[in-house]
């Protein structure tokens, strides 16, 4: 039997990565890990402490000093779905809140949390046969991934993407405060010290702005079937 894959997708925000990479994780077989979750859960975790705001950044001590007491999971809840947990607590639509998306960049950003949630996502996908979405996936996460994808679109299209996304989940926010929060995630995401957003030099980039996802499924689901023969 061929070994199966790692599969590394990285990108900007709201590009829709997660969407493809749970579409082909499902296709697959494989198992699938939303790294941002992961930062968003600590991010969440430090905002019901007090420890980060928009405006003030972040306690980095008291922050780095709680890892061993946030334990996240991706776990099936009551109704079949897979959700992320914090503490044993479903926190799936906490999580993609505004006031998680605002402060999860300086979370992000420190070295501890970083190195901390690398190692659990490693461990995740030790096996292969994982498809994982983030930021620094091919880069730091598995650099020897099979496939790695680095995804980008336009901001207006992400924009709208993502606002569409918050309006179903009855979240009331402006294009433009939508648009404003993923301008600064990117700059922060590419202008961090630690494990900064680039293209791993092997990665294929795909530009979806004009692209459907049925398209953009078929055509990454041949490269990962190339890759298998
Ligand atoms: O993917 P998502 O937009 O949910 O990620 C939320 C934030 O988590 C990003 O803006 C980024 O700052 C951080 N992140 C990261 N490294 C990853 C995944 C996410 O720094 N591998």
């Amino acid at each position: 039997m061929t070994k199966p894959l790692t599969i590394a997708i990285d990108g900007h925000s709201s590009t829709g990565k997660s969407t493809l990479a749970k579409a082909l994780a499902k296709s697959m077989n494989y198992v699938y890990v939303d790294s941002g979750a992961m930062y968003r859960a600590v991010a969440l975790y430090a905002l019901r402490k007090g420890w980060v705001s928009k405006e003030n950044g972040c306690d980095s001590k008291a922050i780095e000093g709680a890892l061993d007491d946030v334990h996240i999971s991706f776990e099936l809840d009551t109704s079949g779905t897979n959700a992320t947990f914090l503490n044993g607590h479903r926190v799936e639509e906490e999580i993609r809140e505004m006031a998680v998306s605002h402060v999860v960049s300086h979370v992000a950003k420190l070295s501890e949390v970083r190195r901390h949630l690398v190692a659990l996502q490693q461990a995740m996908g030790r096996n292969g046969g994982v498809v994982m979405d983030g930021r620094d996936i091919g880069t730091v996460v598995f650099p020897n991934a099979e496939l790695k994808i680095f995804m980008t679109a336009s901001d207006d299209v992400r924009a709208a993407r993502r606002k569409a996304e918050l309006d179903h989940n009855g979240q009331v926010v402006s294009f433009t405060e939508v648009l404003e929060n993923l301008k600064s995630r990117d700059k922060a995401d590419m202008e961090r010290s630690d494990s900064p957003l680039f293209a791993a030099a092997d990665a294929r980039t795909l530009d979806n702005s004009d692209m459907s996802r049925d398209d953009q499924f078929e055509l990454v689901l041949g490269w990962a079937k190339n890759l298998l023969v």
